[in-house]
């Protein structure tokens, strides 16, 4: 079970961590990718991406970027930005902190970055407390769902339309489980918002740095 839309009560219950950008009435949009970078489509996200000049925030996986690190200094090089999504992917809630903080500190080494995202948006109260002191944690505020299987890829479309606004911080993933359905979805959002307006910016850490405070609990939202 997992929202689409993160509820403002959600996102007011969780103070610290980002979960749009606030303050914009611009016509901007943050998309995000996790769990790459791979070469069956990391570099295909960026080719679409560079199509309409629009710029983006990759959450890598520190053991991917290990395997095929030229594609982290493509990303970088493109001008979008970067940030740390564990070594292994791990899950907070499974995890216990210190070997948790390890794996963050390993995907450090590969992905030098202050921006995090933690890994189906999972974090124990003490893991929370501890990487928002060092990290800016983005979460979201609109989840495409190209993750799940019992989606359709017009599913994962509609989820964006219906439920993105200027600010909104949108997760795709640029992994095999999400193939079909980004590369479906993908031309068709890039031209949907480009059509409206809007434009397309990657997160950085100066954009995010305007809020800090200590998280008492974690969110009930789940991605891969
Ligand atoms: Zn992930």
């Amino acid at each position: 079970m997992y929202l689409i839309k993160t509820p403002r009560v959600i996102q007011k219950l969780f103070p610290s961590f980002h979960w749009r950008v606030e303050a914009t009435d611009n016509p901007v949009i943050y998309l995000t990718f996790d769990d790459g970078p791979i070469p069956q489509l990391t570099p295909w996200v960026l080719e679409q991406l560079a199509h309409f000049n629009a710029k983006a925030t990759f959450f890598c996986v520190g053991n991917n970027v290990r395997r095929y690190p030229e594609l982290l200094t493509q990303t970088l090089a493109a001008g979008h930005s970067v940030g740390n999504h564990t070594m292994h992917h791990l899950d907070g809630w499974k995890s216990d902190n210190v070997p948790y903080f390890h794996d963050v500190r390993h995907c450090a080494l590969q992905v030098k970055s202050s921006l995090f995202r933690p890994p189906y948006g999972r974090l124990k109260p003490a893991q929370a407390q501890f990487l928002t002191r060092h990290y800016e944690v983005v979460m979201w505020d609109v989840l495409s769902g190209d993750f799940d299987p019992e989606l359709t890829a017009e599913d994962c479309y509609q989820n964006v339309v219906r439920n993105a606004s200027p600010g909104s911080i949108v997760v795709f993933h640029d992994s095999l489980k999400a193939e079909d359905k980004l590369r479906s979805i993908l031309p068709r959002l890039l031209q949907y918002y480009a059509d409206l307006g809007y434009r397309f910016e990657a997160l950085t850490p100066e954009l995010l740095a305007q809020k800090d405070g200590i998280t008492a609990n974690t969110p009930q939202l789940q991605t891969a």
